[in-house]
Formats: C-alpha cells, sequence, structure tokens
C-alpha cells in the first residue's frame, strides 16, 4: 500500500537515503496514462512517489480550474495497486505558502502553441514542478509525450538550471479507438468523442505518410486538416509539424519531427501529438 504524505518533512520519513527515487506528479483524475508512468517508474527506481496537487497557477481560465475532475479516494485505491510507495498529496498553503512571490518564465520551448493559447499556463507548470522536484528530490521525473510541449519545457527547465535530476519522458497510452488517454475525456458526450476521433486519424495518416517517405511539410499539413474537416464541430486551434526541442515549425522533416495538434469540441480542449519521423534522444 503508498502511504499519503501531505508534507516535505512526512515525505523524509518514507523516502530513505540510500534509494533510488521516481516521481511521477499528476494532477489525479488518474487514468490508464499515468500508471504506464508510474508503472516505468517503479521498474526504474527503488521508490515511487505519485504527487497527486491539481495547481492552480497553470489554469489561465477559473471555470476550468473549477471543472477539472477530482477523485482523490479511486485515484489513492489506483496509485496503491500500481506499486508506489508514496502519494504526495500537499495542500495548496504547503506549495504556496503566505509570502510565495517566485514564478518561473521560461523563453524558448514555451513561447508557441499551448503558452501562446494559455498564457502563463506554463509559467505556472515550471514553478510548481521546481517546487516538486524540491520536496521529493527524485532521481528521476517521469512525463507523457501526450503533452509534449509540457515534455520541452521541463526538459529545457532541467537543462536551464542544471537540476539535479532526468527527465523522463513516456509513450501516449490510447484508447482502442486511438483517442488519447486523459481525465479532460470524461466531459465528452458520445457524439464528442466520435468527432474527436478525427484528431488521432489525422495525426496517424500524417505519421503514415511520413514513414512512407513523404517528407513534404506542406503536403503533411493538407493531409491532416483534409481528415480534420471531415469532422465540422471540431474547432482547430493548431495544428503544425515542429522540431523536438523548442517546436519550432518546421519546413522540412527532421529527426523528431512531431506533429501536434489541440481543439476544442464543445467546452473541452484537447490535446494530441505524434512522431513522424524517428528520434535520436533530445
Ligand atoms: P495530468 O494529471 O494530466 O497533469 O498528467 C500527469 C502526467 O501524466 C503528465 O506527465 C502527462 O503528460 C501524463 N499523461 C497524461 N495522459 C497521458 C497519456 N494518455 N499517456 C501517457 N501519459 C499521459
Amino acid at each position: 500500500m503508498a502511504v499519503i504524505v501531505e508534507t516535505p518533512d512526512g515525505l523524509g520519513k518514507v523516502l530513505h537515503a540510500a534509494c533510488s527515487v521516481g516521481l511521477v506528479p499528476t494532477m489525479g483524475a488518474l487514468h490508464a496514462g499515468h500508471l504506464s508512468l508510474i508503472e516505468q517508474a517503479a521498474q526504474e527506481n527503488e521508490q515511487v512517489v505519485v504527487s497527486i496537487f491539481v495547481n492552480p497557477t497553470q489554469f489561465e481560465n477559473p471555470s476550468d480550474l473549477d471543472r477539472y475532475p477530482r477523485q482523490l479516494e479511486e485515484d489513492i485505491a489506483i496509485v496503491g495497486d500500481a506499486g508506489a510507495d508514496a502519494i504526495y498529496t500537499p495542500a495548496a498553503e504547503t506549495i504556496y505558502p503566505c509570502g510565495f512571490g517566485t514564478t518561473i518564465q521560461l523563453q524558448g520551448s514555451s513561447d508557441d502553441w499551448e503558452g501562446a493559447a494559455r498564457p502563463g499556463h506554463f509559467a505556472g507548470v515550471a514553478t510548481v514542478v521546481t517546487i516538486l522536484l524540491n520536496h521529493v528530490r527524485p532521481n528521476r521525473a517521469y512525463f507523457g509525450e501526450k503533452d509534449f510541449q509540457q515534455l520541452a519545457v521541463i526538459r529545457q527547465l532541467q537543462r536551464d538550471l542544471s537540476l539535479p535530476v532526468e527527465i523522463i519522458g513516456c509513450p501516449t497510452v490510447r484508447d482502442a479507438d486511438g483517442l488519447a488517454l486523459s481525465s479532460r475525456n470524461v466531459a465528452l458526450s458520445p457524439a464528442e468523442r466520435a468527432e474527436a476521433l478525427a484528431i488521432p486519424r489525422a495525426l496517424f495518416v500524417m505519421q503514415t505518410e511520413a514513414k512512407r517517405g513523404n517528407h513534404n511539410v506542406a503536403g503533411l499539413l493538407t493531409r491532416g486538416r483534409a481528415i480534420l474537416e471531415q469532422a465540422p464541430q471540431l474547432n482547430v486551434d493548431y495544428l503544425a509539424i515542429v522540431e523536438p526541442r523548442m517546436l519550432r515549425p518546421l519546413e522540412v522533416l527532421v529527426p523528431g519531427a512531431r506533429a501536434i495538434i489541440a481543439a476544442t469540441i464543445g467546452e473541452t480542449r484537447l490535446i494530441d501529438n505524434v512522431e513522424l519521423v524517428p528520434s535520436a534522444a533530445v
């Protein structure tokens, strides 16, 4: 069973100095995507901490924060079964004590896409992740490729500040129909969900084309957009092909090139991405 811990001091009592520690930061409402991160962390570390903290500073829209699903009791059961040693559920005042006044503002990987659509979002993410890393002091921290720009931002944060942690990116887990698992999917009606499937369909057509040797970025985007147009309720915010480090748009494909997308259906904003060309480590 995983121990529930609410303070850095409590973590100190559970974690052994001699053991390697893996941290999986989450906002709860756990699903099989989160579980895959926890399982990978359990394979690669002697102890695993899963943090569950719905971070208010990364929600630029208060109603989005209110709507975010919360299910701590279920999450605790899920984490216990997955082989984590501790669940870190700090109170907001533990993360942001009275008088807190520091924000980490990155430039580069966070500038475009989600950064442009959600001002302040990545500053909130970078700040809370730094605090969580300082509380837990893990050897490795695990993040999903599902949130590919977030992973790029955390990698830049680690590089820029020489944070003493290894950042591990984990593959996206999808439902059988291709939709990437997300805590936000519960908000989709069956009709919305059916339309949302145009997202993975477009991405996988682009990936297949790229694998066949079509490296023409404009042509690949046209193929993807044609599929998205078949889902009229889907409001596409962006579909782009970018390099994997700073997420700059590409004119020709490079190793690690990614197709990234954000689209809104009803009230729900979904993001997804696929790799188009195999990467060396980035
Ligand atoms: P969240 O609770 O949504 O902030 O996600 C916590 C972590 O789980 C992040 O590193 C996400 O990228 C990762 N994650 C979310 N969904 C998936 C998925 N479908 N597959 C793999 N990782 C995921």
